[in-house]
């Protein structure tokens, strides 16, 4: 295994929704009212500086959750997050400026991962086109429906390069980041694997594959069904999931963005 050029520098809280918790996970979910942190990940990289991955909740989802019918989101899914919860902020109190911050990769468009962007859209931003274009053809409440705040994607429009087009070249090269494709929760989801250098461990930031830890370790423990209605495929986030079992079987540490964790800083 090539040197690693990258480690995990921090996991950054920004805010929570609420689900029930037999909706993640039908065996042994808790009943009741569950709290899903929306979490963003920073990344070093030796030769090219830091790198966020997602960029969780802001002050910005309330205002593009105003207007009709985009208020439905907030119906739907009701989010609590702080000023000083924002990523920016929360790089800031760590002495990371927006300068330093030398690419964004989205891992997907739900509103949950894009709405911290606002301060960061003149960053490198990458992720999957196809994303972007499925999003274009959805009409206005489908667009809510599937998780997407058209006011936080439309500045998107031609500044999201395709993260397919730097293949091999940094940070997408050999010790570096490498694009675990994992669709079906949205069109164009993946994560990001790498040898953390901290640990010395394979690591795989898994953004939705999977809500909950549980439900990587038992099939049978995952949503239920219905929660088929806000994903884009059942059948490849399925799929997906059996990738992720697969890594963890090989050995990688696995995050997710929507498990139960507060911000943490690592060396
Ligand atoms: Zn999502």
């Amino acid at each position: 295994m090539p040197t690693s050029k990258v480690r995990l520098k921090a996991i950054l809280d920004t805010g929570h929704t609420f689900a029930p918790g037999r909706l993640m996970n039908k065996k042994h979910g808790q009943l009741g009212i569950q709290k899903i942190p929306a979490l963003a990940f920073l990344l070093w990289h030796d030769d090219y500086g830091y790198i966020l991955f997602d960029t969780g909740y802001s002050r910005q989802f309330f205002e593009a959750s105003q207007a009709f019918p985009q208020h439905f989101y907030r119906w739907g899914t009701p989010v609590s997050t702080k000023p000083e919860q924002a990523v920016l902020k929360q790089l800031n109190q760590h002495d990371i400026s927006l300068a330093d911050v030398k690419m964004v990769i989205l891992s997907h468009l739900h509103a949950d991962h894009v709405g911290g962007l606002g301060p960061l859209m003149d960053r490198e931003l990458v992720g999957h086109l196809s994303e972007y274009e499925f999003v274009q053809s959805l009409a206005g409440f489908n667009q809510v429906r599937h998780g997407y705040l058209k006011d936080l994607i439309e500045p998107l429009d031609g500044r999201l390069q395709e993260i397919d087009d730097r293949s091999g070249q940094v940070p997408f090269d050999e010790g570096g980041l490498t694009v675990v494709d994992l669709p079906g929760h949205s069109q164009g989801m993946f994560g990001l694997a790498f040898v953390d250098q901290r640990t010395g461990k394979p690591t795989l930031l898994g953004a939705d594959a999977s809500w909950t830890q549980a439900a990587i370790d038992d099939p049978a423990d995952g949503p239920i069904r219905a929660a088929g209605i806000i994903m884009h495929s059942w059948d490849d986030y399925l799929a997906s999931m059996e990738k992720l079992r697969q890594y963890r079987k090989d050995g990688y540490d696995i995050i997710l963005s929507h498990e139960k964790r507060s911000s943490q800083w690592f060396n």
